[in-house]
């Protein structure tokens, strides 16, 4: 990055765009901004207003494809719903491909499952950073994705397949979803239910990735969750509210590895935004696209 920022007299530039007034939104573009900020990245906010039409975000989107400055480009979900609904098919279609760092442009779309250099999702690219980081082999394995959404589910079965695992992808209409599970040397959990994956679902040594990000505030979910006595229990009848994975704590008993909620893929998805902005200003350079200033 420093390397960069030397060379090319300017840093690698980041526009995060948020519509409205999402406070889980607020969050995440503020973390964003933080990080980005921190390793010395331009991170600049675009706001517009809850009541802004498609065209307005669009015209924003078409401004920040010109920018000199910005490299890449992320428009945070979830759009208002008086948008319409398929405002974000538009805005991603909008995004100039090589500057999509969420990697949900359909160019990118189709390079990722083709197998060719592509900016890729930030969440599945931090799943397989994990996995690598730590050492654990993915050729030659059973992987199996719960969840089939195109910010994670597809693109990570579409990641392990390129790295040679034998894939399979559930969803709310699998049968028998724990049995399908239990087959898995890899499990990926990213679906959006506290808990939902149990001791059952999982093979003895198994890695589980636990990608769930849910803010539980019925105390008799919580219950289900964490014993009596339990610190993270005790945290939520402070505060009324705990944030937990896809996966019930009870599978760090029969799990190889298993991945942390808070502190696990959620940073690391951060990380990878990050890694893809880089990517995304050295290929624009290359590619003469910018000017040094
Ligand atoms: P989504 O709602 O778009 O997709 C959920 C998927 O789960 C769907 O494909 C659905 O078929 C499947 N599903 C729903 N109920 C099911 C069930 N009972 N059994 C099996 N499959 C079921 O969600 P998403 O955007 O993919 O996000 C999934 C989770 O990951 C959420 O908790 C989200 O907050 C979290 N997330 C975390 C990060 C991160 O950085 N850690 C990033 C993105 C999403």
């Amino acid at each position: 990055m420093a390397a960069f920022t030397a060379r090319h007299h300017r840093p690698p530039g980041l526009a995060i765009v948020l519509v409205g007034e999402n406070p889980a939104s607020e969050v995440y573009v503020r973390n964003k901004l933080k990080s980005g900020r921190a390793v010395g990245f331009l991170a600049d906010l675009e706001r517009l207003p809850a009541a802004a039409s498609l065209a307005d975000l669009l015209g924003l989107v078409e401004r920040l494809n010109g920018s000199d400055q910005h490299d890449g480009i992320l428009v945070q979900a979830p759009l208002p719903n008086g948008l319409g609904p398929d405002a974000a098919t538009h805005v991603f279609d909008a995004i100039a491909p090589e500057k999509d760092v969420d990697g949900f442009a359909p160019g990118n779309v189709g390079r990722l499952v083709q197998g060719r250099p592509s900016l890729a999702p930030c969440t599945p690219l931090g799943v397989i950073e994990i996995l690598t980081r730590e050492g654990i082999a993915i050729a030659g394995r059973r992987a199996c994705v719960i969840g089939r959404s195109e910010i994670v589910g597809k693109p990570m079965a579409s990641l392990l397949l390129q790295r040679d695992a034998t894939v399979t992808i559930c969803h709310s209409k699998t049968p028998d979803l724990a049995a399908v599970c239990r087959e898995a040397d890899i499990l990926v959990a990213a679906v959006g239910r506290a808990g939902l994956v149990t001791r059952s679902f999982v093979k003895p040594g198994a890695t589980v990735v636990d990608v769930g990000m849910n803010t539980v505030t019925d105390p008799a979910i919580a219950a289900t969750l964490f014993p009596e006595g339990h610190a993270r229990l005790r945290l939520f009848r402070e505060r009324g509210t705990v944030l937990v994975g896809d996966v019930h704590p009870e599978v760090a008993e029969v799990a190889g590895a298993l991945t942390p909620v808070p502190g696990g893929v959620g940073p690391m998805t951060i990380a990878m935004l990050m890694m893809n902005t880089l990517r995304a200003a050295i290929a624009r350079v290359a590619a003469g696209q910018t000017r040094a200033r």
